[in-house]
């Protein structure tokens, strides 16, 4: 079992906080309660069957969808015994979105609908235009799983937590 992270530690990672936090769990609390609560047991990574999370700065749980997808399957919220994860079944486990970027093929003349084919929520569409259709996402059918980002060949596929906002 990995030690508690100390006040020190914690102090400076709140001092980071203008900076974007990295992804978490599902269901995570906001990132300041997240960190108070969070003891960095690791329980949720260690009980994840799909290995999508890990343990980034001080041992704190992060989610990295380049590893694969999140079924929200709910594991890790019950390993959670601090509730540092606290499933609200009245909310969305996160407000993540897919969001294609600069590197995207299509962007440079170069066919590719990866990202499209993995998508469980068929949220990922090719609107045909007289060039190489570029990828759309419907933000009200992702659920941010991640099933896109680690398929796709450049790397240009990511999570942000603006992108609902920007919708
Ligand atoms: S909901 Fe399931 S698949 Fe998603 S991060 Fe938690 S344990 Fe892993
Ligand atoms: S898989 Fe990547 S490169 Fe291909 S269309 Fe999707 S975002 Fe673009
Ligand atoms: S994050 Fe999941 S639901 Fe959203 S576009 Fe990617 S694969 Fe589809």
């Amino acid at each position: 079992m990995a030690a508690q992270p100390n006040s020190a530690r914690r102090a400076l990672l709140f001092g980071r906080r203008a900076a974007t936090p990295p992804l978490r769990p599902p269901w995570a609390l906001d990132e300041a309660a997240f960190l108070d609560a969070c003891t960095a047991c690791g329980a949720c990574v260690e009980r994840c069957p799909e290995r999508v999370l890990v343990r980034g700065a001080a041992g704190y749980a992060v989610f990295d969808p380049r590893l694969g997808e999140c079924t929200f399957c709910g594991e890790c919220e019950r390993a959670c015994k601090p509730r540092a994860l606290a499933r609200d079944v009245s909310a969305e486990p996160w407000q993540l979105r897919a969001l294609a970027g600069e590197a995207c093929l299509p962007r440079h003349g170069v066919v590719c609908s990866s990202c499209r084919d993995a998508c469980p929520a068929r949220a990922i569409a090719f609107p045909l235009t007289a060039r190489v259709p570029l990828p759309t996402v419907d933000v009200d059918r992702c659920n941010g799983c991640g099933a896109c980002v680690g398929v796709c060949p450049v790397g240009a596929m990511a999570l942000s937590r603006h992108a609902t906002e920007a919708a």
